[in-house]
């Protein structure tokens, strides 16, 4: 039987529908969450994903700021500007749009931000209450990959979990996610030996490696969830994920298309931390 289609469009809908709601409430406590984007350059990708985000802000009624700086900012002046929107009051969350110019170091501008407002999840304090366990702002794209894993039913407790990818922005926080839910969890990279055989004894594979259509359909059990997080364009010049969709849907429980799989989740979930974020630092009860 083919897998059913996990559809990150409709998700994400349901969970901005959820911000949208969880806003209101803040609102009606004289609160609306502010989100401030920074880009620094001109890359036209980075352009198009910061002006997604303001537009997404917006439709749930986050005020959203950008802070567009010139390619040639010095790391001292973005830090400088990072201390400000750390010491605003009405700044919620706060996301330097990456990759930055080579001439500013990333680690040190991760490092500068204000940990309760980084709502990329990606600062060392947040990493690290997500290792302990503990209550943090979580990287968007795992905390999305869950839900749509979640979107399926199936109980993760017992279940063998292979993450192919160990970035510190995808594969590193979703296996540490997958774990906290009780999955037993297996970390695959450039370096594992038989990918094929890890792969195919999973109940439920996250693939965040960044080639085409690199995992083939016959490594998929019968009946395991895909999640495929992967944004390549392949030969034919399409968008395409690292599964190879239409071969893995035939072995598939469930999976992801690519696009309107994990996509559309990454920004609702930087909405969604935007609030809990809101929340959190004003000592308001949880909006959700
Ligand atoms: P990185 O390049 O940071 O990490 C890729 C990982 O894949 C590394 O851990 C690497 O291993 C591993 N890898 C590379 N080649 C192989 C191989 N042949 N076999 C097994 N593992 C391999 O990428 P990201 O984690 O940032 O992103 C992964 C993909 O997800 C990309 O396509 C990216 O565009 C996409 N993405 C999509 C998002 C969305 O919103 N949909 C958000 C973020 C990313 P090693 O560590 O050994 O080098």
């Amino acid at each position: 039987m083919p897998a059913q289609v996990i559809d990150g469009k409709a998700i994400a809908a349901q969970v901005r529908n959820e911000v949208r709601m969880a806003v209101d409430r803040l609102k009606a406590q004289g609160v609306t969450p502010g989100l401030h984007v920074v880009l620094v350059g001109d890359d036209p990708a980075s352009a198009v994903y910061v002006r997604n985000k303001g537009k997404a802000s917006e439709e749930v009624g986050i005020a959203g700021v950008t802070h567009h700086l010139p390619a040639e900012t010095s790391e001292a002046d973005l830090l400088v500007l990072l201390r400000e929107l750390n010491a605003s009051p009405g700044v919620d969350g706060v996301l330097v749009q990456l990759p930055l110019p080579k001439h500013i170091d990333a680690n040190r501008i991760t490092d500068a931000q204000d940990a309760a407002r980084d709502v990329d999840g990606f600062h060392p304090v947040n990493l690290g209450l997500l290792l302990s366990g503990r209550d943090g702002l979580v990287a968007c794209t795992p905390a999305g990959c869950m839900r749509l894993i979640d979107s399926t039913g199936i109980d993760l407790a017992g279940k063998r979990a292979v993450v192919v990818g160990r970035s510190l922005i995808v594969g590193k926080p979703m296996a540490l996610l997958l774990m906290q839910r009780n999955a037993t969890v297996t970390v695959c990279h450039s370096r594992t030996q038989d990918l094929k055989t890890r792969v195919s004894e999973a109940d439920i594979v996250v693939a965040a490696i960044g080639k085409a259509r690199m995992i083939k359909g016959d490594w998929i059990k019968p009946g395991a969830v895909v999640i495929d997080v992967g944004m390549n364009r392949g030969d034919d010049g399409k968008l395409c994920g690292d599964v190879d969709y239409a071969a893995a849907a035939e072995h598939a429980g469930f999976i992801t298309p690519v696009p309107g799989g994990v996509g559309p989740m990454t920004i609702a979930f930087l909405l969604r931390n935007t609030v809990l974020a809101c929340a959190a630092r004003r000592g308001l009860s949880n909006p959700f």
